[in-house]
């Protein structure tokens, strides 16, 4: 029997702050009515600020999936070469995607403890003299490893191969949590989600589009109908929706665009470094005794978003991740993939604030001495010492 709060620290989805449930707490309305597009001009208006953009947003009732789904399917013919850039499971898991739909799906290979490194992704574009490589695909955050990609870099080393490839940039874990910039950076498809940094409800996702890549939907040739961004573009003005619109996700959505204007986006992108960083301290205080360790191994590189925590060789992470939820109802996420059982992942993204963090980092120091992990003590204390100054 679980008794006070659930503490919910996966990274993803997230805790749905009070002021949104109350906002989603009222009757359904007339989804082609003024009162509505009201609403959703207003969500429009401020999801491009958010992702940094002055051009297409379209968003469907998915999840991510989705919106990867239908980034593929809007830009691309059987046949057609695109390049993954290797950082974990969900790359991968994109390009699977891309080959069930008879892509030719290459993989630039990386290390999963490291960000992409952009000298490899230019020498791989100079090498395509025939320009055959349609699109880079790139996960900004890739959540399963708690490591952070190089955007701007990598944009850089599109440019310095003079390739004319699109830039598809999967944000899910990253977009409203840790600064990203779709114009300055160049990126053509932006995937997004709901449920992480805008603390919504799983359900409902989101791409940017550019101009390059809206004009190379007329040339795809994958067949596509819900998620045909030429149906969401209407008539030249924005019919942002295909079926019934849900609008309770938009009174939630506009609720959560306020409260990341008020904030500041630049404050919540500071409030997610805090937090990550009395995490990666915790980490490193268990790391002695030949302890668990932060999995993402470049200190600049490591994600405000979430923490994967390898432990060490013989221990398993699902126990401590289990100890964790039946003791003390602190839910962990799992290592996805070839990391089954080597980390377990804190999110410390989205509503979260100190003592939240510190509850859970202390109930992760208890269910490893539990599950019978060598590991440094101290942990709680290093957040503590280091959320106790002046920021
Ligand atoms: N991409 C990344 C980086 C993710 O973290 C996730 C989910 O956690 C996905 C894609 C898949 O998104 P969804 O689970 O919303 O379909």
């Amino acid at each position: 029997m679980a008794h006070g709060t659930h503490f919910f620290m996966n990274p993803g989805p997230t805790n749905i702050p009070e002021r949104i449930l109350r906002a989603m707490d009222r009757g359904a309305i007339d989804f082609n009515g003024t009162q509505f597009k009201a609403i959703a001009e207003e969500c429009f208006a401020g999801l491009k600020r958010v992702f940094k953009t002055e051009q297409t947003i379209l968003a469907y009732a998915a999840t991510g999936h989705g919106a990867w789904e239908a980034a593929l399917v809007n830009l691309f013919s059987p046949g057609d070469q695109v390049l993954v850039v290797e950082s974990g499971f969900f790359s991968l898991n994109w390009g699977m995607r891309g080959e069930a739909f008879g892509l030719e799906v290459e993989t630039l290979p990386n290390d999963w403890r490291r960000p992409a490194d952009p000298a490899k992704l230019e020498a791989r574009l100079r090498d395509d003299r025939e320009h055959r490589i349609k699109a880079v695909l790139l996960v900004h955050c890739e959540t399963s490893t708690g490591v952070i990609n190089p955007v701007a870099a990598l944009r850089r080393a599109i440019d310095a191969a003079r390739h004319p490839a699109l830039f598809l940039v999967d944000t899910i874990s990253s977009l409203a949590s840790i600064d990203f910039r779709m114009d300055e950076w160049g990126v053509d498809v932006v995937v997004a989600g709901s449920q992480k940094g805008l603390m919504l409800p799983t359900g409902m996702a989101f791409t940017g589009v550019s101009a390059k890549a809206l004009a190379a939907t007329a040339a795809a040739k994958l067949p596509r109908v819900y998620w045909d961004w030429r149906r969401l573009l209407g008539e030249g003005s924005q019919a942002y929706w295909n079926g019934t619109a849900p609008v309770h996700f938009f009174y939630g959505m506009q609720e959560a665009l306020r409260m990341l204007e008020e904030e500041g986006l630049d404050n919540v992108f500071a409030r997610h470094h805090r937090l990550a960083e009395a995490t990666r301290r915790a980490v490193r205080a268990w790391r002695r005794n030949d302890g668990p360790e932060v999995y993402a191994i470049e200190p600049g590189a490591q994600s405000n978003t979430i923490t994967a925590v390898l432990v060490p060789e013989g221990c398993d992470a699902d126990r401590v991740r289990q100890t964790a939820l039946d003791r003390f109802n602190v839910s962990l996420g799992g290592g996805l993939d070839r990391l089954k059982g080597r980390v377990f992942r804190i999110g410390h993204l989205g509503d979260l604030n100190e003592p939240m963090l510190l509850g859970a980092i202390a109930a992760v120091e208890m269910a490893l001495e539990l599950a019978g992990v060598p590991h440094g003590q101290g942990g709680i204390n290093a957040a503590m010492e280091y959320l106790g100054t002046d920021a």
